[in-house]
């Protein structure tokens, strides 16, 4: 869900850019017009996630995908450490190996990544620690900025401006643009300067983080409308009183949600105590009541509660509550679990 307001904005610079006659995309990547856009972008980004000197912003086209494979060609010198807590780590953790040692320090596959494994160990020799800060699948987050004797390098895709972070921990933050930021299309990166250069091999420019910092994130075209949809998404989160205030609001939804499934006896939640995500939510129907997974479905989609379904790795329910979600909404679901529970 992106706020109304961002998705108005976008859809009135399609069709006119500030009155010039002119949609936003058929305006110049090197225009006068857009090269604004993306240095208000980047300094927001920079200003809402508090990003310390020394690291960059970059907005550049391909999904979080690309950085599974970007992060190791830039920064695995000879071996990192992965956490494996879901699909997406898997992923990353997948690419890391075409450059080098890869260290799984820990696995949540043995309960179908329903926790996050804690007390692992971490080889102090290590390039990096890659952890998947929220994982959109399987419902769990990590709330804190884990402590390590090595950098961090953290895939937050699904709960970026959700929540606070250390960013001086990492060494390079990035993720997917299309759930707390923009459309799909666009990715963000926050990465420290300093780490970079460091590895042997020869990078292609195109993924080389060093050539898109030299070029101001502007090496070749970037996707601009989708730039635009996170001006607009970045500009609402701080007149919304900032990265704390969506922490906030992510813990009411959350405490409204959970509460109600765990005191619902048709549900129950996938995810346990404090690895439980503020932004994906996963329940399923209760034991005895499964049959009744579709009928639930249809009853909420009937009161115009929609995209509930789960994961299939998962199955039941999964209630993304992205930034832009309101308590409503929640309440909305909290309703129609009471009233079918009811019936
Ligand atoms: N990481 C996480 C945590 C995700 O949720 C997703 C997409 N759902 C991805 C990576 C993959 O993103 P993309 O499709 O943009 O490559």
């Amino acid at each position: 869900m992106l706020p109304r307001e961002v998705v108005e904005a976008t859809a009135s610079a399609v069709l006119d850019y500030q009155g010039m006659g002119l949609s936003l995309m058929e305006l110049s990547h090197r225009s006068a017009e857009f090269k604004p856009i993306l240095e208000e972008a980047r300094s927001l980004l920079r200003e809402l996630l508090d990003v310390p000197q020394g690291y960059e912003v970059l907005f550049l086209g391909g999904g979080a995908s690309m950085h599974f494979c970007m992060v190791p060609f830039n920064f695995l010198k000879s071996k990192a450490a992965y956490l494996n807590t879901g699909t997406w780590a898997s992923k990353a953790m997948k690419e890391a190996k075409l450059f080098g040692e890869v260290v799984e320090v820990a696995s949540s596959a043995d309960k179908n990544f329903n926790y996050i494994p804690k007390g692992f160990e971490i080889p102090a020799d290590a390039d990096y620690l890659h952890v998947t800060s929220n994982n959109t699948i399987y419902g769990t987050q990590l709330h804190s900025d884990l402590d390590s004797p090595v950098p961090l390098i953290a895939d937050m895709s699904s709960d970026i401006l959700s929540r606070r972070v250390d960013v001086s921990k990492y060494n390079c933050i990035y993720g997917g643009a299309q759930k707390n930021l923009a459309q799909s299309g666009l990715s963000f990166v926050i990465v420290k300067e300093s780490a970079l250069g460091r590895v042997e091999r020869t990078i292609p420019s195109i993924l080389d983080y060093s050539v898109h910092i030299a070029n101001g994130s502007m090496f070749n075209t970037p996707p601009t409308l989708p730039i635009y949809t996170a001006l607009c998404n970045l500009r609402w989160v701080k007149e919304q009183g900032g990265v704390a205030e969506m922490e906030r609001r992510a813990l009411q939804r959350a405490e409204t949600l959970y509460g109600e499934i765990d005191a619902n006896k048709m549900f129950c939640a996938t995810v346990d105590g404090e690895d439980r995500s503020y932004m994906n939510i996963d329940f399923v129907m209760a034991p005895g009541y499964e049959e009744l997974e579709q009928s639930f479905v249809e009853y909420c989609a009937s009161r115009g509660v929609v995209a509930i379904t789960g994961h299939r790795s998962v199955g039941g329910f999964r209630a993304s509550c992205y930034n832009a979600m309101p308590l409503e909404g929640v309440e909305a679901l909290v309703d129609c679990m009471r009233s079918f529970a009811k019936r």
